[in-house]
């Protein structure tokens, strides 16, 4: 038994269909910014979430998720091993996240509040989750976005990738990887989006925005991309990787929103320092 799921546009700072969270049954996957959270209620209409499923612990999929528990007792998180103890004290977190959004982060993010401890169930992969009416669940470890993220494959056919199926904007047949630091790795990344193939899933709902149903070429234009803008960051500095990411987006029939989304203030930084940052922190550097 599996329950619809269905895509609650959590409107961050009014943007529509930037960020979604999705919700299957009695079960949020991914509740977006804490900022936002009024929003993800007021869809709800009522509904009393069971239980949060975190792909990973980005502050646009899981910074309301404390706030959450603390308003349903009863609700239960499920995240990777890895990500669990920044949602018990997400003191470092919120440290390096401030680093980069400054004096921004209330408005962006809201208040990221700590989960209690015996509320979080940790994951590592493989595991299967029942939740009855509202779906079932194998647990898939996907690092490459985050060295944390895992994937929920559903018994519907469907699969909640997070981040690691990439941005693809509604309408567009453009999937794009969204690479800031500090975690991106891009073998560990192919070797998700593999892995991802090899379940063979019949949909993919992803968090930027919204649903694919053609997976196998969703996922084989984003590896193929994902390498490209890999080996670009390899040999170029800033400016010449955005040009040959723009090239790219602009031949593929990206439209203007999605470059400026992509490569616009901000997105060009954190897209071009996250695999930098792997070329250049990587065991065999130097
Ligand atoms: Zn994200």
């Amino acid at each position: 038994m599996s329950a619809t799921a269905r895509a609650i546009d959590v409107l961050q700072l009014g943007a529509q269909r930037a960020i979604c969270c999705w919700q299957a049954g009695e079960l949020l996957i991914d509740p977006g910014p804490a900022s936002t959270l009024p929003n993800v209620l007021a869809a709800l209409d009522g509904m009393v979430p069971r239980a949060v499923l975190l792909t990973h612990i980005h502050l646009d999929h899981a910074a309301a998720t404390g706030t959450l528990a603390r308003m349903y007792p009863e609700l239960e998180v499920y995240v990777h091993e890895r990500g669990a103890r920044h949602m018990i004290d997400p003191s470092r977190l919120l440290a390096s996240a401030t680093r980069i959004y400054g004096d921004r982060m209330e408005m962006l993010w809201g208040t990221f509040e700590p989960v209690p401890a015996d509320r979080v169930h940790t994951l590592a992969g493989g595991e299967r989750l029942d939740f009855g009416d509202s779906g079932a669940f194998e647990v898939l470890y996907t690092p490459g976005h985050a060295v944390h993220h895992v994937s929920f494959l559903s018994e519907d056919g469907g699969a909640y990738v997070g981040d690691v199926a990439g941005t693809r904007a509604p309408g567009s047949a453009v999937v794009l990887p969204p690479t800031p630091p500090p975690d991106i790795h891009p073998p560990d990344w192919q070797a998700s989006i593999s892995a991802l193939l090899a379940c063979a899933p019949e949909r993919l709902h992803y968090t930027h925005y919204g649903v694919a149903n053609d997976p196998e070429a969703h996922l084989r234009q984003l590896s193929e991309r994902l390498e490209r803008w890999s080996a670009a960051a390899a040999a170029h500095d800033i400016d010449g990787w955005a040009a040959i990411a723009r090239a790219d987006m602009i031949s593929a029939g990206a439209a203007p929103g999605e470059l400026e989304y992509q490569l616009g203030e901000g997105g060009r930084e954190a897209n071009y320092g996250g695999l930098r940052r792997y070329w250049d922190t990587r065991p065999s550097a130097g």
